[in-house]
């Protein structure tokens, strides 16, 4: 499945005034963007906060289809990178107000590859308030809708929303390519048994300042 986000990160195209940067540096002209192969660009930064400012940032796009980046480690292959794994914020919705806490978050983010940071707005929004989690997930598999949480014998459904959701299979619920390039959605056709319904628009977060770190 990493495949088809390769597939998808193909319509990643920037053109030749975008992809060279220069710097002037005592007079020499300093390249800091290479092509390393199709679609994997290497950003070579100058200044280490330049770098951490991006990283910092965690979640970049271009062109409808995310941009996913690896930090550069001293003799690593390019052949071997693996771009199967993404940061993204996730929103989790319908948890009882005292049942929010940083701790709660954490082990709700157990069901993703690694929480790298997890926060509550101070503030709710007209339907209720959330927990954040910027986690990475793992795009060789669907995104996860919700789950339950237990409390004191008390089950409870929970709905993941994700902030800034693009390039996303409402049928399959894949993130890499949309329905028209749906293999699963096309072998289902074959067979006549068409689900509905499964995922779609509802994943994706509102945008509210009120849920942003710094702004409420
Ligand atoms: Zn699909």
């Amino acid at each position: 499945m990493a495949c088809e986000v390769l597939e998808g990160l193909k319509r990643f195209s920037l053109s030749e005034a975008e992809i060279v940067g220069v710097e002037i540096d005592e007079g020499d002209i300093v390249k800091s963007i290479w092509e390393l192969g199709h679609n994997l660009f290497q950003f070579v930064f100058h200044e280490i906060e330049d770098k951490d400012k991006v990283f910092n940032n965690r979640v970049w796009s271009f062109d409808n289809q995310y941009l996913i980046l690896r930090e550069w480690v001293e003799n690593m292959d390019v052949n071997e990178m693996d771009f199967s794994k993404m940061a993204i914020w996730i929103q989790i919705w319908n948890i009882p107000n005292h049942w929010i806490s940083s701790e709660a978050g954490l082990k709700v983010g157990g069901l993703f590859t690694e929480v790298q940071d997890v926060f509550i707005p101070d503030s709710g929004i007209v339907k209720g308030r959330c927990i954040k989690l910027l986690a990475l997930i793992d795009l060789a598999k669907p995104l996860l809708r919700g789950t339950h949480i237990r409390l004191g014998g008390v089950k409870w459904w929970v709905n993941f929303k994700y902030e800034n959701l693009m390039g996303f299979c409402f049928y399959c619920g894949f993130i890499g390519h949309i329905e028209r390039g749906c293999n699963q959605m096309n072998d289902d056709l074959k067979i006549n048994v068409l689900k509905e319904g499964e995922f779609g628009e509802w994943l994706k977060a509102e945008e509210s300042s009120f849920l942003h770190k710094g702004e409420n």
